[in-house]
């Protein structure tokens, strides 16, 4: 009787263990496709938001290359900037050579910084915000030697901007004396840039612009002597006015230098880059924030090849 009823019991334990295999082996098939299902749902979205990020970078890398493609035809309508073209890389010029004419529209205003009178302490400055900005410009330079000036000269170049002659001396009485005076004033500037800088330099801004009323000489003849040494000159046609006796304030330089230039087709700024102009610098990001905000609006820097603003046109065979 107790054997029966141990056999009994022995049964039953061995039914209820097969009970829990029967639930465990129910439970884990159950259990480990949804652990699976899980596990992979979770690295499916990590993948695809890595595929989403890779193809947000490929859309910036090729309007990265469209913005390269069209800085580049610019310049080659603007006559082609050297250091510019120099910049790009070949797969880049070939692509642009093999777009189409829609793209290939001049825009409709061109605008141009100038600084005059520099090097100066505040040229480094002016870099940076420049460089900050991703814009070019031009800076007319009078003889000024020493570690600091030279340094700040070859920055203009390494950087893609352009330099210009403003003198050697900017001395009214000595320059616009005769035209050997202005000539050797004119050798002494070009040969200082040429040795700093490397660049012979073709570009000349007159001390006071061609139409000064301060030379003894006639600007017209100074101005075909220039021509006549294969050097063009360019005045200004819009002033940020920043040269006045008493400091200009901020505000006024930046409405000056942005004023009226929507209507016009080419804007050659004139400021300064002077010791005695710090507001000139605290102007800078505004006006250069506004011109490009302007629509159908490029900034460009003044090579050999742009048309000249002039205030005395001295046509080239004078
Ligand atoms: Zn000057």
């Amino acid at each position: 009787m107790s054997d029966e009823k141990n056999q009994a019991e022995a049964r039953k334990k061995r039914v209820q263990r097969l009970k829990h295999y029967i639930i465990i082996t129910v439970l884990t098939a159950i259990l480990v496709p949804w652990i699976l299902c899980i596990v992979l749902s979770i690295r499916f979205h990590a993948l695809s938001g890595s595929v989403e990020e890779l193809s947000k970078q490929n859309g910036l890398i090729e309007q990265q290359l469209q913005q390269a493609i069209s800085q580049l035809q610019i310049f080659r309508a603007e006559g082609s900037d050297r250091t510019g073209e120099e910049m790009v890389p070949v797969v880049l010029q070939q692509e642009a050579e093999n777009e189409t004419s829609a793209s290939m529209q001049e825009p409709a205003h061109k605008v141009y910084l100038t600084f005059d009178d520099g090097p100066s302490a505040y040229t480094e400055d002016i870099l940076d915000i420049l460089a900050a900005y991703e814009v070019k410009a031009t800076f007319f330079v009078v003889g000024k030697e020493g570690a600091d000036n030279e340094a700040m000269m070859k920055r203009i170049v390494e950087e893609g901007h352009s330099l210009g002659m403003h003198s050697y001396s900017h001395v009214y009485s000595d320059i616009y004396k005769s035209v050997e005076n202005f000539a050797a004033d004119l050798d002494k500037i070009r040969k200082h840039i040429l040795e700093v800088t490397g660049v012979d330099c073709k570009i000349y801004r007159f001390p006071g612009g061609s139409s000064n009323k301060v030379s003894d000489m006639s600007m017209r003849e100074l101005g075909a002597y220039l021509h006549s040494r294969g050097i063009e000159y360019f005045d200004w046609n819009v002033s940020g006015k920043d040269a006045s006796p008493t400091l200009q304030d901020t505000d006024t330089i930046v409405r000056n230098s942005i004023t009226g230039i929507e209507k016009k087709k080419v804007s050659v700024i004139l400021l300064h880059d002077a010791q005695d102009k710090p507001t000139t610098v605290e102007a800078l990001p505004e006006i250069i924030e506004n011109i490009l905000a302007m629509p159908d609006t490029v900034l460009l820097p003044i090579t050999e090849e742009t048309e000249p603003v002039q205030h005395i046109h001295v046509s080239t065979n004078e």
